[in-house]
Parts: C-alpha cells; sequence; structure tokens
C-alpha cells in the first residue's frame, strides 16, 4: 500500500463508551456524515451498531441510501434539507428527516406520508430551521395533522470557541432551545448537544439523544480530549532519499532552498490525498519519531520533508511515515486549521486498515 489510514476500533468503541458516561447514559446518535468523517460509513456504522449505539445520522439522501443497501437497519436521521422527489424515497425506506420549513410539511400533509421527522430548529446557529417563536406553531400543526413527529432538535455553533462570550452564546443557544422540553412525552428525541456541547455542556439538561461526531475520535474542535484514546493515524512511505550536494530548490516554483549537505526525503502522499496545499513549510511528518518538516510545495502525488541528522541513519526507501495524527493537528499553526476538513478530505486513494487489538482485520478502498 502506498497510503492508508488506520483506525482503531477498539479505541472508537472506548471513546463512546466514555462519551455515554458523560452525558448521564443517554443515548448517542453517531453523525457518520461525509463517509464517517473520512473513516468509511459502513464499516464504521456496522462496528458501532454492534457495539450498542441505536442512531446514526448523515448529511443527505444518498448517504442513507448506501447504509441501508449494506443492509443497516438502525434509525437513520438526515440531517439536510429534502425536496418532495427525496421525501418520497425517505418515506418509502424508513428514514428519518429533518424539517426546516413549511412546504416539506405541508406535502407531507398532503401525500398523507408516515415518514418520521425531527423538527429544525435555529437558535443561533444561522443556517438551517424554524425560529423557536415559530416551532411551536410548527409542533403543534404537526401534532394536529398527524404528522409523524419523531424529535426536534437544534445545533450548536460555537460550543468549542474555549471563550466567555462563546459559552455565554452556547448557554443561550440551551436555553432556547429548553422550551421545548414541554413536548419530552410527545417526541421520541429532542437533542442539541454535538461534540462541543457533549464535553463542555452537558451539565446542562438538554435533550436525550446526543449527535456525537468528531469527539468519537478523540478530538474535539481541533485538541484532542485527555480522556479519550487516539483512533486514527494516516501513513504512508519514503519513496526516495538524497542529501543536497548543493544548495537546491525543491518542488514546484523553487520556493524552497536545501543547503548543501542536507537530506530530504520525497514521501508517497500529496494533496490529492488529503495532505492541504496549506500545510507546505508549515506542518510536519513523523519518521523514526522524529518531527520532520514539510518543506517545498505539496505536490499532488507526493511532497517532500526535511530529514533530521538523527534519524539519517535510521530510514531507508519505504520506512513508514506518519503524516496526520490527532497530535500533528492539534500542533500545527496553518490558517484555516478545521479537523474536520482534514479528515474529510483524505483522499480515495488512501486505503482504510481497520484495526482491533492492534491488528488490521479488513482492508477497504
Ligand atoms: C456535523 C453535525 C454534527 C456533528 O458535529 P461534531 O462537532 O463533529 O460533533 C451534529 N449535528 C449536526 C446538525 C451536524 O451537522
Amino acid at each position: 500500500m502506498r497510503a492508508w489510514l488506520e483506525i482503531e476500533m477498539d479505541n472508537l468503541i472506548f471513546n463512546i463508551n466514555k462519551i455515554r458516561e458523560k452525558v448521564n447514559n443517554r443515548e448517542i446518535m453517531a453523525v457518520v456524515k461525509a463517509n464517517s468523517y473520512g473513516f468509511g460509513a459502513k464499516e464504521t456504522v456496522r462496528y458501532l451498531s454492534e457495539h450498542g449505539v441505536k442512531a446514526f445520522a448523515v448529511a443527505c439522501l444518498d448517504e442513507a441510501m448506501d447504509l441501508k443497501e449494506a443492509g443497516i437497519e438502525n434509525e437513520i436521521l438526515i440531517l439536510g434539507i429534502l425536496f418532495p422527489e427525496e421525501i418520497e424515497v425517505a418515506n418509502e425506506n424508513n428514514i428519518q428527516i429533518t424539517v426546516g420549513n413549511w412546504k416539506q410539511l405541508e406535502y407531507i400533509k398532503k401525500n398523507t406520508l408516515k415518514v418520521g421527522i425531527h423538527i429544525k430548529i435555529d437558535t443561533g446557529m444561522g443556517r438551517l430551521g424554524f425560529l423557536p417563536e415559530e416551532g411551536e406553531r410548527v409542533i403543534d400543526y404537526c401534532l394536529e395533522n398527524a404528522i409523524n413527529i419523531m424529535g426536534i432538535y437544534s445545533h450548536l455553533s460555537d460550543a468549542d470557541g474555549f471563550n466567555k462570550e462563546s459559552d455565554d452564546y452556547t448557554e443561550t443557544q440551551i436555553k432556547k432551545f429548553q422550551i421545548f422540553e414541554k413536548y419530552k412525552d410527545r417526541v421520541k428525541y429532542l437533542h442539541i448537544l454535538n461534540s462541543g456541547g457533549i464535553l463542555r455542556f452537558n451539565e446542562k439538561i438538554s435533550g436525550n439523544i446526543v449527535r456525537a461526531g468528531i469527539c468519537m475520535y478523540g478530538m474535539i474542535a481541533n485538541y484532542r480530549v485527555e480522556d479519550l484514546k487516539r483512533v486514527f493515524c494516516v501513513k504512508t512511505k519514503i519513496l526516495s532519499i538524497r542529501t543536497v550536494e548543493d544548495d537546491s530548490f525543491i518542488s514546484y516554483g523553487r520556493k524552497y532552498v536545501l543547503h548543501k549537505g542536507e537530506t530530504f526525503a520525497t514521501i508517497g502522499m500529496g494533496y490529492a490525498d488529503g495532505i492541504k496545499k496549506e500545510f507546505s513549510n508549515k506542518s510536519y511528518v513523523i519518521i523514526e519519531e522524529e518531527k520532520c518538516p514539510i518543506i517545498g510545495e505539496i505536490c499532488m502525488d507526493m511532497c517532500m520533508v526535511k530529514i533530521p541528522e538523527s534519524i539519517k541513519n535510521k530510514i531507508s526507501l519505504g520506512t513508514e511515515v506518519i503524516v496526520v495524527r490527532d497530535d500533528i493537528i492539534e500542533e500545527i499553526n496553518i490558517e484555516h486549521k478545521c479537523s474536520w476538513d482534514i479528515l474529510t478530505g483524505i483522499g480515495r486513494r488512501v486505503y482504510r486498515v481497520y484495526k482491533e487489538n492492534g491488528k488490521p482485520y479488513l482492508v477497504t478502498r
């Protein structure tokens, strides 16, 4: 294999169990949109459901159908907004949908669809849903018209802001959502907590199920969570090693000069594999436990790293290179640092290697 993403499934389960403790044993809805953040939706969902996770959330109809076609029988909620033809498909396939406008409700009523819906309330995210003031009218409409409301939910926009203003904003969002607590006996699920909410606002009463995304992988925003375990590690191999005999330009555009006598290695991953262009001259890889800076522009299929003297004699062609890991994401200083963006950007050419007890049991691509 040229490049691969190792996923420690037992640590994923360890993290899920910790998350469950943190939210006082409320149910967990695992958010597995975008191919489960790049970790492979089918295998992640299969494994999680075998370990007691009952509900899953995806972004769109195709993602939900992929899970259905893979034989997943758990509850699935689509977080995006569907149009009439798509609502019909969700209805036929017992997939729960998000409702964020009156047109959807009127369509469901007119066609007497039994599709399970979750009413989306915008408490301050500024993306989808009804305003809280309108929410009660929406819910009454559903109850009067025998529309199958399974949930009411909202989304936090700044629960991982880590400052007082952000935290005040989050508390306001949670407070606005609390007016819907009165429906808790009429709908199955009330939910607002995402990873930031789960880890930082789990003391507040807010719903009976939580939507766990990035925290399953041991992170909150771009930070590692102390009592969670490492789940992922992206690796490749050294393709070439050279010590330069003169000052030499490295990569496209002649933007980096390696000095006479210094050593570089070329490794088998580029931006098409998910090493963001922005990492050029900013991030590092780990070889033989040493940090090696990425030098010069990252290419589509390869990039170059500087080899410190200390490991020069320990490496050879084929030596393993750690390219993306939680500690690297935490440490690098790039302008648009976003762990979700980095993880979902891991490319299709990168194999997914699922491990249990430290041993691979499945390799997919
Ligand atoms: C993506 C998403 C989540 C999960 O967010 P994390 O921060 O990764 O936990 C939860 N809810 C909604 C509506 C989302 O779009």
